[in-house]
């Protein structure tokens, strides 16, 4: 037994991570990523077994940001070549949540981006 099937266990066993296991996960080199996929795919499938929870955005607006947060393909002068529009008209943002819960959505989200839900878009 790996020390990720035996963390998976304790898991499922319901017993929290100790700070140091915790670390040890987020410390993983590559070679180990796929253990901790299929760890963690156990414990997930112990208390929810295979299914899903559908989440829908719908960004009102994309790309022609005015901010420049430099982590954002969206932000100022961005060379990512992410799609670009400006605001939704407010019949196609409800048509696009529409077509978000007939597709099973539970939950649809509007945004533009995190940091716009801090501080007003422009
Ligand atoms: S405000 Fe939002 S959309 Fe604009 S650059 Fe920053 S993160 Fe990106």
């Amino acid at each position: 037994m790996t020390w990720l099937d035996a963390l998976a266990e304790k898991a499922v066993d319901g017993e929290p991570p100790t700070r140091e296991e915790a670390l040890a996960v987020l410390s993983a080199g590559e070679d180990e990523l796929m253990d901790v996929v299929a760890a963690a795919f156990r414990v997930r499938r112990h208390f929810f077994g295979r299914r899903v929870k559908l989440n829908y955005l719908v960004n009102v607006k994309s790309g022609l940001c005015p901010e420049d947060c430099h982590y954002c393909s969206q932000r100022l002068g961005s060379q990512a070549g992410v799609l670009t529009y400006t605001w939704l008209k407010t019949d196609q943002v409800v048509a696009s949540a529409e077509a978000g819960v007939a597709g099973g959505a539970r939950r649809v989200w509007r945004s533009r981006c995190a940091s716009c839900a801090r501080t007003p878009c422009r």
